[in-house]
């Protein structure tokens, strides 16, 4: 990070691409987009705004707006956001949404409750307890999400709070000092009792809601009959690559990268989504 930084950044005169949140909602400009020009939020009393790089040259804000600003602006889902955005507009979207929640979560010292604040140049904020001295970074949590394959078979399951019928491949969080490879064979284990083998990585992607980083794996089945975890998935099943179920059509997420894939790789077209 190398632009600056600051609660009290004069904003009067600037212009960029402008990430605010209000709630779970972000503002949006008159396409849908993310505002880019002079700040919308002008006539306001002055915010803390967080500079958090740079896209396309053009500098990029991120400010958290009140429940209770008197703002009139339209404001949207972020995910919707992030799908509808080109692949490299991501990056900024995500950036703004992680700093800004880490910045609201991070008021105070975790080591020794004193207030923490910013000063200057980095998207860091300092515990004011001289004594303490801890710097505060942004956190993200891994996450790792794979495709199981068992010959033309892929393995989907379902959680809960998934619309009816759909499926997706599994995922979960990576466990305190566990490898990235270990946490896709304990998640597997854990919620269908499946061995796998030659766990392969596939890609990543941020995932900004909160703070996750999803790494993306590939691997092949070695052993067992599923048995699911109901704490964990409602349904779990291989899926011949000509009998998939439904599943989510987000062209940003990683689970459609990864159910794509496999599909292109036995030469079929894109199952039916929602
Ligand atoms: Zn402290």
């Amino acid at each position: 990070m190398t632009a600056p930084l600051s609660d009290t950044f004069d904003l009067a005169d600037a212009r960029g691409w402008w990430f605010v949140q209000r709630g779970r909602e972000v503002l949006l400009d008159e396409t849908g987009g993310v505002p880019c020009g002079p700040n919308p939020l002008l006539g306001l009393d002055p915010l803390p705004v967080l500079q958090v790089g740079e896209f396309d040259g053009i500098p990029c804000f991120a400010v958290e707006l009140p429940l209770d600003a008197p703002f009139g602006g339209f404001f949207g889902d972020p995910k919707r956001l992030y799908d509808s955005l080109p692949l490299p507009a991501r990056t900024p979207l995500s950036r703004a949404l992680e700093v800004l929640e880490w910045d609201r979560t991070h008021r105070f010292c975790g080591s020794c409750g004193a207030p923490t604040e910013h000063r200057g140049a980095a998207i860091v904020r300092h515990c004011s307890n001289d004594a303490c001295g801890r710097e505060h970074f942004p956190r993200v949590s891994p996450v790792v999400i794979m495709a199981v394959e068992r010959g033309e078979e892929i393995l989907l399951g379902r959680s809960h709070h998934f619309p009816p019928g759909v499926y997706s491949v599994l995922a979960g969080f990576v466990d305190a000092g566990e490898s990235a490879e270990q946490a896709v064979h304990r998640e597997i284990f854990e919620e269908t009792a499946l061995t796998i083998r030659d766990v392969r990585y596939f890609a990543s992607q941020p995932w900004p809601f909160p703070h996750s980083l999803m790494l993306g794996f590939q691997a092949q089945w070695a052993g067992g009959e599923i048995v699911c975890d109901p704490r964990e998935i409602e349904d779990a099943a291989f899926f011949h690559v000509d009998r998939l179920p439904k599943t989510f059509r987000f062209s940003s997420t990683l689970s459609f990268w990864l159910i794509q894939d496999f599909c292109k790789r036995h030469g079929r077209p894109w199952p039916d989504g929602v």
